[in-house]
């Protein structure tokens, strides 16, 4: 499985924005973007106003390092979007959220998105009792993810004892912080995703 191998902070500095892509960091004052540290590069700081096709290149390239995504699957998933009723944009962003690692990472399983796929891939994860080694598996409503029996880690335990704390579960999901397994309830609305990008300019962007 391809992967970004960047610094993850150098990606947030770079998109000017929080992606967190780095556990727990990411809610404390050292995180590069709280510290306010400038974009990467000899110029980071220097900003020049971006053509149209700048701006939805930067979206786009936001979106898919905020889901940590290599190019090619990323469009696989736009291209599934485009079959879906509805806005694309929305479906879009909505078939990344359902992805399996990010719904580990959501219910608070793994501390990161990255931690969320290693977690996956490495086979801790069952999905509806079958364990399931898949991180780009596509989630639907009633779907159980599970931590399997035997590989309860430390590493989350410790990540749900902190969501819990941060009450950061969203509503569409509900964690069982005993049994260490989460149930998707529904689908999640746009408005209930945090994910700051414009999709729009996403579908104008693969739309040339
Ligand atoms: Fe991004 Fe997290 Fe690093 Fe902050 S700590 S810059 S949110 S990866």
């Amino acid at each position: 499985m391809g992967r970004c191998l960047t610094s993850v902070c150098v990606l947030c500095r770079r998109e000017h924005v929080k992606l967190f892509l780095k556990g727990n960091r990411c809610f404390t004052s050292k995180c590069a973007i709280e510290m306010k540290r400038s974009a990467p590069g000899q110029h980071g700081a220097e900003f020049k106003k971006p053509s149209d096709y700048g701006l939805q290149l930067r979206e786009k390239q936001k979106l898919r390092r905020y889901y940590l995504m290599m190019e090619r699957p990323f469009v696989k998933q736009f291209m599934r979007a485009l079959r879906t009723k509805g806005k694309t944009g929305e479906a879009f962003v909505r078939l990344l959220e359902l992805r399996l690692d990010s719904v580990v990472f959501r219910l608070g399983l793994a501390p990161s998105r990255l931690a969320a796929r290693q977690i996956v891939s490495h086979g801790h994860i069952a999905v509806n009792g079958r364990k399931s080694s898949i991180p780009s598996m596509s989630l639907r409503a009633g779907d159980v993810v599970q931590i399997r029996e035997g590989h309860q880690l430390q590493l989350v335990k410790d990540s749900v004892e902190a969501a819990k704390q941060r009450k950061s579960v969203p509503n569409w999901l509900d964690l069982d912080f005993v049994k260490l397994s989460g149930k998707v309830l529904r689908l999640p609305d746009r408005a209930e995703i945090p994910v700051p990008v414009q999709e729009q300019q996403i579908v104008e962007y693969y739309s040339k």
